[in-house]
């Protein structure tokens, strides 16, 4: 056919040149991944919330797998990024103000994830399954936009911490666990809300507190629950629009945790200036910020001299929601490439049905399921920390997982990415916002190294944890062969500590790998698990997604990851 002829079902009413532009019918393309049910269409998560004790939760689940998939929520993530939040010093009239603005589609996302009780619900409603179900509804909701999550987690994670000091934490916990969002700038006095952000990090160390310069000096009498100023600086300060944060500061008695409001009880700003945002690659809908203390007052939480065992609290909990919000990251990326794959078609086949993209594909849905198993099994253990197992399987378990989880995500992305071909790279697509928000859980609140260090310590300091670790992954003894001797090698090279720190990613890896082994092998599909061992347990040399081995059912394994829309 002529190439300016009109298309043979274009009308041929006198117009033909008008139809000229009509230059071809968009075919080929998949429909848009939203309006679905992020739970229900992802069968791994229904499975491990049922496993982990969170059956109660599933109805609750649903309903907000319906809101997380809707276009509307959807798209909300995608107008908080576009629009970068903006710092203003000073209101017009020259008073200081300290004020970041943010797109309303960040308020909105703030208020979904505080009426659903993303920050409070296991505290509020503790027992069976309720950090179960919390890790869950988290897990739906990052997917849609992760960088609001982060002053979700602090204010859900220092309720630990304050509890340190029982008449703080009566003048606050109600306030933080209300199931409201009030984002006003004004004093916390005013508001029957409040989230609560963290600051620890300084300029010249963030894994290293110890070596924090600010101090804390004593407005009267001196010790826990007692009113100091604060000077000095934070390099750090994510969420600064939060109402209070847990700061680390030297007092007399050394490196203290602090409560620190936004104002004053006298409704006057506490001095707390915010120097400027950071210019952040990912996380972007999120404010960080550098601040300066110019005196700002501030309450003592737990021992003096105590700061970091205090605030470990907190940032124990941060680092499990590290790992969900990874999990979460990789789940989302998976679904995006699936569905794609699923209606795109390339060379007379559709991409899912092409031999090495399967391999691809289900490589990735490995990994992400393996993230999803241990994420949940951890939350169960916390919600059973009265009993000893529990505990110490969460005490050690928890930077094995931060670390690998966090660690593993990245490339991930970036696969998923390369599976939606030239369109991944768009900025329309979510993937890029993925793959940048990828690296920042595995930076913050304790880097890769620190993490596998932390595991050190836990080992030194209760070197049951390692047999409580070895316990629960033993239970998928005899259930593979391959499994088996990984585990056996791994338990032999524990038994020489020399050199430990130096192999201690080593370590930290395999322990990670073989804990999710131990949980795809008891309770995931058959597909799933033997992928798994074949791939992550017995190395056949690949590095890279899609090394899956000939003989794998990754059709199985895909049709099992892949949401079904359009
Ligand atoms: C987006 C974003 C938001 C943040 N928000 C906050 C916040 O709200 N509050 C807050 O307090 N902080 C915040 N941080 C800071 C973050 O927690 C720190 O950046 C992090 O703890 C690392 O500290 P650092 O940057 O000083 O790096 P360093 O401590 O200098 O570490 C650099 C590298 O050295 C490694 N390392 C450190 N010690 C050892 C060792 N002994 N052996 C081997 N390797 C080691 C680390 O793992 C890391 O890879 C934020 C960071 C980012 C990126």
């Amino acid at each position: 056919m002529n190439a300016l002829q009109p298309h043979s079902e274009t009308p041929t009413n006198g117009q033909e040149d008008r139809y000229l532009a009509s230059t071809h019918d968009v075919v080929n393309q998949p429909p848009a991944l939203a309006n679905y049910n992020l739970f229900e269409q992802d069968t791994a998560l229904q499975e491990a919330v049922i496993r982990e004790g969170a059956e109660a939760a599933t109805p609750e689940l649903k309903q907000f797998g319906a809101l997380a998939g809707a276009a509307a929520t959807i798209d909300l993530g995608f107008k908080a990024n576009s629009n970068k939040p903006v710092f203003q010093t000073h209101d017009r009239f020259g008073h200081r103000i300290d004020e970041v603005e943010f797109h309303p589609a960040y308020h909105d996302l703030m208020t979904i994830a505080l009426e659903h009780g993303l920050h409070s619900s296991p505290w509020t409603n503790p027992g069976k399954g309720a950090h179960v179900a919390r890790a869950a509804k988290y897990y739906l909701h990052s997917q849609v936009e992760a960088a609001h999550c982060c002053p979700i987690t602090m204010t859900f994670a220092a309720i630990p911490s304050i509890r340190k000091q029982p008449e703080l934490a009566r003048d606050w916990e109600q306030r933080i666990l209300a199931n409201r969002y009030d984002p006003r700038n004004v004093p916390d006095g005013q508001k029957a809300c409040v989230t609560i952000g963290m600051a620890m990090t300084e300029k010249q160390g963030g894994s290293d507190v110890r070596a924090n310069s600010t101090k804390a000096f004593p407005v009267g009498a001196e010790g826990p629950g007692q009113a100091y100023e604060l000077v000095g600086h934070k390099w750090f300060v994510s969420a600064p629009m939060c109402d209070a944060f847990l700061v680390l500061a030297h007092s007399r008695g050394g490196l203290s945790c602090f409560l620190m409001p936004r104002w004053r009880p006298d409704g006057s700003k506490n001095p707390w200036q915010i120097q400027r945002l950071k210019n952040k690659m990912g996380n972007v809908a999120n404010a960080s910020s550098e601040v300066e203390l110019r005196g700002a007052l501030a309450w003592m939480v737990g021992e003096e001299g105590r700061g970091v065992p205090t605030i470990i609290e907190m940032v124990a909990m941060t680092r499990f929601d590290c790992m969900i919000g990874s999990s979460a990251g990789m789940r989302q990326a998976v679904a995006q490439a699936t569905h794609h794959c699923r209606h795109r078609s390339a060379f007379g086949n559709r991409l899912n049905q092409q031999p090495l993209m399967q391999n691809v594909l289900a490589d990735l849905a490995v990994e992400s399921e393996a993230a999803l198993a241990y994420t949940l099994r951890i939350a169960r253990a916390l919600d059973n920390q009265d009993q000893e197992h529990e505990r110490l399987l969460a005490r050690l378990a928890t930077p094995v997982g931060k670390y690998w989880i966090c660690k593993r995500t990245p490339n991930h992305a970036y696969e998923a990415m390369e599976c939606i071909g030239g369109s991944g790279v768009m900025e329309d697509c979510i993937m890029p916002r993925l793959f940048r928000e990828s690296p920042v859980n595995a930076i913050w609140e304790g880097s890769g190294n620190v993490q596998c260090l932390d595991t050190l310590r836990a080992l030194q300091k209760e070197p049951e944890t390692l047999d409580a670790f070895f316990r629960e992954a033993s239970e998928a003894k005899g259930a593979d062969r391959r499994f088996d001797l990984f585990l056996a090698q791994l338990q032999q090279d524990f038994g020489d500590i020399s050199d430990i720190q130096y192999r201690a990613r080593n370590l930290v890896d395999r322990m990670a790998l073989v804990m999710q082994g131990s949980l795809l092998l008891r309770h995931s599909d058959p597909a799933v698990a033997d992928a798994f061992c074949a791939s992550r347990l017995q190395s056949a040399g690949g590095m890279n997604y899609g090394n899956l081995p000939s003989g794998t059912d990754a059709a199985a394994i895909i049709k099992r990851a892949t949401p079904v829309v359009g």
